[in-house]
């Protein structure tokens, strides 16, 4: 298999336009759940560059469980996240929820995001596979980790070798926290396959009081980077406001996980 570490011995380093993943350095991907004007989008962006991020997230194409959820701004959410990333030097990620959607979305952002609810999409997986932009496969809500190497082998088949794996949790029976984060997943992964991956503490959780400590324990485990959720006013947020981090606790997390990231 093309994302085996039998197949391909030496640990990927993965370029997102001048950013290295799979590297020496731990990589900081921070912001909003959702883009959702102009004005939120800028000013966690200045949020996000000041506590030391690499990159800027932000959904346009929100795929929420309830169709009567905000569902994105699309395009014109896209627009304000190459905005972002012209003001701030951010990279973007951002995710694409449909095959007709790539082009558009390759068009604005640094690294194509595939949600949870999309990891076993093959089509998708075959479309963002024909295209020239890295991609951040997550974790599917109830994938073994045969089935997520599988979904990467789909893309890296059709020709693009820059797959970053991001897990997320999965389901358990716990239903005080959102989501199960299994960090051991890391670890896993790191033994199994040559592609780099990253943690994601905030769906992981679906609490913003557990986001910190995962975030360091990604780092313990080995993990390349996080992506994580904050706002700017996590109360007024339109998605994801329970597991967004203020400005301040942003900042206080980035402290520390900077602190830990030295050692590894
Ligand atoms: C997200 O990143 O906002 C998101 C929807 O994540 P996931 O696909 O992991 O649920
Ligand atoms: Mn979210």
């Amino acid at each position: 298999k093309l994302v085996s570490r039998e197949f391909h011995p030496q640990s990927s380093v993965i370029d997102v336009d001048g950013v290295s993943i799979g590297g020496d350095e731990f990589v900081v991907m921070a912001g909003p759940c959702a883009v959702e004007s102009r004005e939120q989008l800028f000013e966690a962006a200045e949020i996000a560059k000041k506590g030391g991020a690499q990159f800027l997230r932000g959904g346009a194409y929100k795929p929420r469980t309830s169709p009567y959820s905000f569902q994105g701004l699309e395009e014109e959410g896209l627009k304000y996240l190459a905005e972002a990333k012209e003001r701030t030097g951010l990279r973007i990620v951002t995710e694409v929820t449909e095959v007709e959607a790539v082009e558009v979305v390759a068009e604005y952002a640094d690294l194509l995001q595939i949600g949870a609810r999309n990891m076993q999409n093959f089509r998708l997986l075959k479309e963002v596979g024909r295209c020239n932009k890295p991609v951040l496969l997550k974790r599917g809500l109830a994938a073994t980790l045969n089935e997520w190497l599988n979904a990467a082998e789909y893309i890296l088949n059709e020709g693009n070798p820059n797959v970053i794996f991001c897990e997320r949790g999965i389901r358990s029976y716990e239903t005080y926290t959102r989501n199960t984060l299994d960090l051991s997943a890391v670890a896993a992964v790191k033994h199994l396959s040559h592609l780099p991956i990253i943690v994601d503490p905030s769906h992981g959780t679906g609490k913003w009081r557990l986001v910190k400590p995962m975030a360091l324990a990604a780092v313990a485990t080995g993990a390349d980077g996080i992506i994580m959720e904050m706002h700017p006013n996590p109360a007024k947020a339109l998605s994801d406001g329970p597991q967004s981090l203020t400005p301040d606790n942003y900042y206080d997390l980035m402290k520390d996980v900077t602190k830990l990231a030295k050692f590894m």
